[in-house]
């Protein structure tokens, strides 16, 4: 017999009333893929969850200016076909249409993914090569933004206090020209979560083929998904052609190498590593298809 009290607050000044009663026990509700599976597996309820459902405020996708702000409940389906994304951040439409199936995607949201924090979390990935920043309220009605590494302080950790949540997340929208893709690799081709992901975003000067402002980060090594500054800056003012792609694949290797050392899993997030950069390298479109020297 389920204790647990439910709150479902209608809009935000309701929302906020309901996390004035948040306890470090409670729980806010949006797709339940994670929190429902987890109540049920580990045998636990909370003394409260807040139903973030009827929030309208948090569904809201929109261009302000320069800078896209994705509410919190919205969907990865939602996230996957949207204009608005697809044209100002493939990367991570790309990042939502790898999660999970078509029933997960119709109810998870990107909100959820970031509290989570899980370090496979695909869209987070996306998000923090994207340099995006994090929105909250908290119950006393206080307003917050603070970046999105900020948030994420390990595997399964974050910084949000209880009576605090996400509404949104928001990051620079990317002009024409930028490219960026997202790519993962799991234990299995579809329905799988990731061993290793990489979201790379590139400015790419056409008349000299060279690339600027690269951004790589990866996820599922370590605690959290990170950005790779040395990778970057190695990339940075190089031609897009063949010796870059090796030079990328180097890199990501390495970051893997320095992340998880000694790890049981590192052999392989290594060799996996390679394939997994040359398949986000190709899919810039940047040069010829690039093919890794193995052996
Ligand atoms: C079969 C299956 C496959 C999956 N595959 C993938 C995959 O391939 N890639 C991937 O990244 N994930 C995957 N997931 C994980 C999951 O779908 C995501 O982490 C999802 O984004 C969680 O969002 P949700 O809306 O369901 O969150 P919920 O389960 O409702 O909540 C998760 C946690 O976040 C908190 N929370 C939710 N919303 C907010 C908010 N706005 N502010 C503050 N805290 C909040 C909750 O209190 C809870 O602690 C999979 C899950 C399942 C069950």
């Amino acid at each position: 017999m389920p204790n647990a009290e439910l709150l479902t607050p209608g809009g935000l000044q309701e929302l906020t009333a309901a996390l004035q009663r948040a306890t470090p026990s409670s729980r806010l509700l949006a797709g339940g893929t994670d929190l429902i599976r987890s109540m049920h597996q580990d045998h636990w309820e909370p003394d409260l969850l807040i139903d973030l459902s009827g929030v309208r405020e948090l569904a809201d996708v929109r261009l302000d200016h320069e800078t896209l702000r994705i509410g919190s409940t919205t969907t990865f389906a939602e996230l996957q076909a949207h204009p608005l994304v697809r044209r100002h951040a493939r990367s991570l439409a790309e990042a939502a249409a790898q999660v999970g199936s078509a029933q997960i995607r119709n109810v998870a949201t990107v909100g959820g993914n970031i509290a989570n924090a899980s370090p496979c979390a695909d869209t987070v990935t996306a998000l923090v090569a994207l340099d995006a920043d994090v929105h909250t309220i908290d119950g006393s009605g206080r307003s917050a933004t603070r970046p999105l590494t900020e948030v994420l302080t390990g595997s399964g950790r974050t910084s949000l206090a209880p009576d605090e949540a996400i509404t949104a997340v928001s990051f620079a929208a990317l002009g024409g020209d930028r490219r960026t893709t997202f790519a993962k690799i799991g234990s299995r081709s579809t329905v799988t979560v990731a061993r290793l992901s990489i979201a790379l975003i590139v400015k790419f000067d056409a008349d000299a083929g060279t690339l600027s402002e690269v951004r790589v980060a990866l996820g599922a090594v370590g605690e959290a998904a990170f950005r790779d500054a040395r990778l970057e800056e190695l990339l940075e003012g190089r031609l897009a052609d063949e010796e870059s792609a090796r030079l990328f694949a180097a890199g990501c290797m390495d970051a893997v190498r320095r992340s998880i050392p000694g790890r049981y899993s590192l052999p392989y997030k290594q060799h996996a590593a390679v394939g997994l950069a040359y398949d986000a390298w190709n899919a810039l479109g940047l040069c010829d298809r690039c093919e890794p020297a193995w052996g």
